[in-house]
């Protein structure tokens, strides 16, 4: 081995000696996402970055490695599961990730303290998904610091927060509305993540439980990183700072899509979908500029059989071409023949390259469930979207998308909470060529550059790498 300054040569492969740093994600496509982009981020500056695969989908997560510009390792972690957990008795479930994990992340903080330092020089910093802030204890025991993640904007932390101190009491039903510090107006029941209002109603306590904890032990992390983008909701990440240390480091997708800074950083890299990105480009090379409809729902929302047929009429009645992302486990819910149907104007896919249909000219709009990464996504490529919000943290990002930043407009469901074709295409056409059209594309597009600029992010990446590689 051949040392020069603060790199080593090995086999011919340089590495560079900056501080170590374990990325632990959650096992859930929209998790893995953000997370893997921060840890290219701050490898890309010069840490030394291991990435920490759960056991659960290390067979089917191939990281694409394509990326040169740099250094990322890849560690499995037992995360109690050789295959997707059967997460339907949510306590076992948790209770089992947590203890495997715990003992694995120990063992593997072990192995670095006692194994070739010139190499791997011991962890200074665990990062971790907030919805395990268990890890910190273990972190800590180890002698090492952590920091969770947040995956969700600074307005949903606020609420989760307010609901962890006993100052928003749940679940919040009813006409109540909700007044919370910094944020812009008055919050409805609707707007709400479903995890606060619905609790003990639609899901477990448990899984209430996950999203409330994130804050359990927030004062003793060494800060904590959110993907958000700072001018989204300044005020909420101000306010949030009395609290702690809150780092906006977003939006974490692919330089390509952002800066351009990092020259192949291209794609998030880990799927753990197959997606049919050459059909879909090709097909949308053949649609004029700003005239498809894309459509998704994300990685996890299960819509009933009844919400699918309704989509499916808004898009085969309005006189557009689209493309909808229909994963596999979904695909039993589409009417009979809808597909061959209309093939003329749309096309279906399982699963897409989400950021290059984004980023093509042809779109026109986004018609999507408001998950957090596909927020951001879409307001870094400046897409105006139509909500249509199906759980978690989803209703109060569409609140955010139609009422504060307006780059779109959010469905209205029916008494019965239920979304008619009608409403949606309605929907589609507003935003499309409706009255508030221009306006819409305009705030998209001002959105966008700040995105680009993301100034407050790129100096919390630079600010907190720096003190690290100089911390003791
Ligand atoms: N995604 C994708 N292809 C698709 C649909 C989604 O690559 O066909 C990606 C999308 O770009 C985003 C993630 O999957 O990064 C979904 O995360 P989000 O927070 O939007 O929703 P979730 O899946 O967590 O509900």
């Amino acid at each position: 081995m051949v040392m020069e300054n603060n790199e080593a040569t090995i086999l011919g492969r340089t590495i560079t000696r900056g501080a170590h740093v374990l990325v632990l994600p959650y096992a859930l496509q929209g998790h893995i996402n953000p997370i893997l982009q921060f840890a290219k981020r701050l490898a890309f500056k010069g840490l030394k970055v291991t990435i920490l695969v759960p056991s659960s989908i290390s067979h089917q997560a191939s990281f694409q490695n394509k990326h040169q510009s740099f250094d990322l390792e890849f560690v499995r972690i037992f995360d109690g599961y050789e295959e997707e957990p059967d997460k339907r008795d949510v306590d076992a479930y948790l209770h089992r990730l947590r203890t495997s994990t715990s003992q694995s992340l120990s063992d593997i903080l072990d192995h670095y303290k006692k194994n070739n330092q010139e190499l791997h020089p011991t962890p200074k910093m665990v990062i971790y998904d907030s919805l395990m802030p268990w890890v910190l204890d273990v972190v800590k025991k180890d002698g090492c610091e952590g920091a969770p993640f947040f995956t969700q904007s600074c307005v949903v932390n606020s609420i989760y927060y307010h609901v962890s101190q006993g100052e928003l009491k749940i679940p919040i039903t009813g006409s109540n509305v909700v007044s919370l510090p910094a944020i812009k107006s008055l919050l409805k029941v609707d707007d709400l993540p479903s995890f606060v209002t619905s609790a003990g109603q639609a899901y477990p306590a448990a899984a209430r439980d996950i999203v409330i904890n994130q804050f359990s032990n927030v004062k003793e992390a060494a800060c904590l990183f959110v993907n958000t983008l700072d001018k989204l909701e300044i005020e909420v990440i101000e306010w949030m700072e009395n609290i702690c240390p809150v780092k906006a480091i977003g939006p974490c997708i692919p330089s390509k899509y952002l800066d351009n800074q990092i020259p192949d950083d291209i794609d998030y890299g880990l799927s753990l979908f197959e997606p049919e990105t050459n059909a879909c480009i090709q097909w949308l090379n053949a649609r004029e500029s700003g005239s498809v409809v894309y459509v998704s729902m994300g990685s996890m929302a299960s819509l009933q059989p009844d919400q699918m047929k309704e989509i499916a009429m808004a898009l085969s009645e309005c006189n557009r071409f689209f493309l909808w992302v229909v994963r596999t486990s979904e695909e039993n819910k589409l009417p009979l023949n809808f597909k061959e149907d209309t093939s003329e104007k749309g096309l279906i896919v399982n699963w897409c390259s989400q950021l290059e249909v984004l980023a093509h000219k042809a779109i026109g709009c986004f018609v999507t469930h408001c998950g957090w990464n596909s927020t951001l996504e879409a307001i870094s490529l400046g897409v105006p979207m139509v909500g249509l919000p199906q759980w978690s943290d989803q209703a109060t990002n569409a609140k955010c998308i139609e009422d504060y930043w307006g780059i779109g407009v959010r469905v209205k469901p029916n008494e019965d909470g239920f979304v008619t074709g009608e409403e949606i295409e309605l929907c589609i056409d507003e935003v499309m060529e409706g009255e508030s059209a221009k306006e819409m594309r305009e705030n998209a597009k001002k959105w966008k550059q700040i995105a680009i600029e993301g100034h407050t992010s790129a100096n919390n990446i630079q600010e907190f790498v720096t003190k690290l590689q100089f911390a003791t």
